[in-house]
């Protein structure tokens, strides 16, 4: 099988000349030129023959060869139409790979139906077969990507990405880190993540501005199974952490506006021995599991409704 050609400074360079272009800015168009690690990217996806690959962001399709090689099948998606074209004739042997010509998001919220309907019918082939992210990601989608997959209906049982370390520390964050916050609690209640290795930016072209790190990121259905409605859960999230300075109660108060008295919020943090100076920012992810819980049954008591909906949604 031909081996798509490799990534190099002189080769893309070259490549975006024949075409007439430059790299995309707003499309996170940086592309990974050091081989070793594109390799380590892969390895660290720890593929098998079961896997179906999802690669969000095909670029020139060098990590999209190297995981089809080792997966039972890639769907791959690519935004620009000349990226996508020149991908197609770099992988064209390849039987096991589908390309998608399209934005894979429908919006910040949502993935688009295509994409996940693809992923689906690749799925289905087989009942042994499970879905891993692999991609170099665009930056900038980055944080949507990832959440919006967690809460989709094909989790997949591990993403293995390149990201902005800023994010990467992000997503690992302590409680009482500046790091932590939304997607800390999200990613680490429902994940056990890793930092794989830390990138300098000269490993791309163009070069980013900042550093990247490798992420591999494994999904827990049994810390899943802990969190009762895990949409409430993610909202209550958001909402709790808004307003960062802010004391905890202040902020329920207003997450809860419409929906519960003070009174009511009040019974809640007191039922948690949570006084009036205590930050969602200094508890551990058990404790705000706890508090998010709490507050669902207390609106579930209030409202009589069985799934009730947090009215003031932030971010
Ligand atoms: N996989 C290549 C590599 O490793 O060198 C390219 C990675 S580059 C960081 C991100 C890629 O995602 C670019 O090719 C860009 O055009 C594509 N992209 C950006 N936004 C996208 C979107 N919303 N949907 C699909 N692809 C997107």
């Amino acid at each position: 099988m031909a081996q798509p050609a490799r990534q190099t400074i002189s080769y893309l360079t070259r490549r975006f000349q024949e075409v007439g272009l430059n790299p995309n800015k707003r499309h996170g168009q940086n592309f990974l030129i050091d081989l070793n690690l594109i390799k380590l990217l892969a390895k660290s996806a720890k593929l098998t023959e079961n896997d179906v690959v999802l690669e969000i962001g095909t670029g020139m399709g060098s990590l999209t060869g190297l995981i089809a090689k080792q997966a039972a099948a890639v769907v791959t998606v690519e935004i620009d139409a000349h990226l996508f074209q020149m991908a197609s004739e770099e992988l064209e042997e390849f039987d096991n790979i589908e390309m998608l010509h399209q934005d894979v998001l429908k919006n910040k919220n949502t993935f688009d139906s295509r994409v996940i309907e693809t992923v689906k019918k690749h799925l289905a082939v087989d009942e042994n077969r499970v879905l891993k992210l692999c991609a170099n990601l665009p930056y900038n989608i980055a944080t949507p990507i990832l959440t919006n997959l967690l809460l989709s209906e094909i989790v997949p049982v591990s993403m293995t990405v390149t990201i902005q370390k800023e994010l990467a520390d992000r997503i690992m964050g302590a409680p009482g880190s500046k790091d932590y916050g939304a997607l800390s609690i999200l990613m680490q209640s429902l994940c056990d993540c890793e930092i794989v290795r830390i990138m300098s930016p000269k490993v791309f072209w163009p070069r980013p501005k900042v550093e990247s790190a490798i992420i591999h990121i494994v999904h827990r259905p049994d810390k899943l199974a802990r969190i009762p409605d895990l949409n409430f859960f993610h909202a209550f999230v958001r909402a709790m952490f808004f307003h960062r300075r802010k004391f905890m109660r202040s902020v329920a108060i207003s997450a809860f506006k419409g929906q519960l008295t003070k009174p009511q919020v009040d019974e809640v943090l007191e039922g948690l021995h949570l006084g009036a100076d205590a930050r969602t920012e200094q508890l551990p992810i058990e404790r705000i599991q706890e508090m998010c819980e709490n507050f669902r049954r207390q609106l579930i008591k209030v409202t009589g409704e069985e799934k009730p909906m947090l009215a003031n949604q932030s971010g």
